[in-house]
């Protein structure tokens, strides 16, 4: 056997263990991954990569569907890489979302292989290429972080709707039920983040954050957004990029900089200690969820909460006037920090 073994074949034979070793062990019961046990039982499997496509699943496939997240919060999907309980979950699962759009570009090939197996989709390529922000230094390319903005997600979850319908046919009703009632809050969202964001002050209508996830957010809202890496976390900015940016924060007046709960906090804090050697205040606007949701079990660690707290801290943050727990009066994380 060849000591140089091409990622192809390591990714192939991951796959091809972890059927073996199925096959060879009788399994009823499952330790997940968080210390529950799963029990078998005759409801469609489904794991999904980002906790906001685990969200859809849920919503959509109610006690008919039993899905699992491999990312959790705070986890970067530009950088993660599928671990060996994850290659088992999948090979286990009935079905395998993927958010796509190069955004787990660790994780390609293994999908790719996987496809030949079983039921595996990339639900954000079910967006039009027409509502996609193209990638500026990748010709063909595209932003991948859909999510945040509503009407461009409802694409991603009608796919997972689509999807769930294709692996379980006898539940369609109950899938195309439960999908209207979740995009129907879909609805509010836009219609709150429409009504909050108008009321920031024009000349303060910029996004400045770790990485560039909001272009879809800022193109559906209004709003420029500045990412101080690009659109994946992978490449690290450089000083001079630093240094740019404390010049338009300087020049443009910025007062508030965003955190993201998925991205190291070191090159906003060298922009803001930048500003202040230039005679500066610049604050820290708060921490958004970029690319994933908060905790499980929190209003925070749905999709609506997601975006209720990004809008709800943008607006605040940046002068405009937003309810301090937000569209649905349930942020937590929005009324810890106003009290604080
Ligand atoms: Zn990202």
């Amino acid at each position: 056997m060849s000591v140089k073994l091409s990622r192809q074949s390591v990714v192939v034979s991951a796959v091809a263990l972890a059927i073996v070793a199925l096959g060879l062990v009788t399994i009823s019961l499952m330790r997940g991954s968080d210390g529950t046990t799963e029990v078998a039982s005759d409801k469609l499997t489904v794991v999904a990569t980002t906790s906001m496509i685990a969200d859809a699943v849920r919503e959509i496939g109610g006690d008919r569907v039993s899905v699992k997240s491999l990312m959790g919060p705070g986890v970067d999907p530009h950088s993660y890489r599928q671990t060996r309980s994850d290659i088992a979950a999948m090979v286990r699962a009935d079905l395998v979302l993927y958010s796509g759009l190069d955004l787990e570009a660790q994780m390609i090939e293994f999908f790719e292989d996987l496809k030949k197996r079983k039921g595996v989709a990339a639900v954000g390529e079910a967006v039009p290429v027409a509502q996609r922000i193209p990638y500026a230094a990748h010709p063909g390319r595209y932003d991948p972080h859909i999510w945040m903005a509503p009407d461009v997600w409802t694409f991603a979850v009608e796919k997972v709707r689509d999807e769930l319908i294709a692996a379980r046919p006898q539940d369609a009703e109950t899938f195309k039920t439960n999908a209207a009632k979740y995009l129907s809050q879909f609805s509010d969202l836009k219609d709150y983040a429409s009504r909050v964001l108008a009321t920031v002050p024009k000349e303060r209508r910029v996004i400045l954050t770790a990485h560039d996830a909001f272009s879809y957010f800022g193109r559906d809202f209004g709003f420029e957004v500045i990412g101080i890496q690009g659109i994946s976390t992978e490449s690290e900015a450089g000083l001079n990029r630093i240094k740019s940016l404390v010049e338009t924060i300087v020049s443009r007046g910025i007062k508030a900089v965003f955190v993201e709960s998925s991205v190291a906090e070191r090159n906003v804090r060298a922009l803001i200690e930048g500003a202040a050697a230039r005679g500066a205040k610049v604050e820290i606007g708060g921490e958004l969820f970029s690319d994933a949701m908060g905790q499980p079990g929190t209003y925070e660690g749905t999709y609506i909460g997601m975006i209720d707290h990004n809008i709800t801290v943008i607006t605040r943050a940046l002068g405009g006037d937003a309810p301090v727990r937000g569209m649905n009066g349930a942020l937590m994380a929005v009324a810890e920090r106003g009290a604080g």
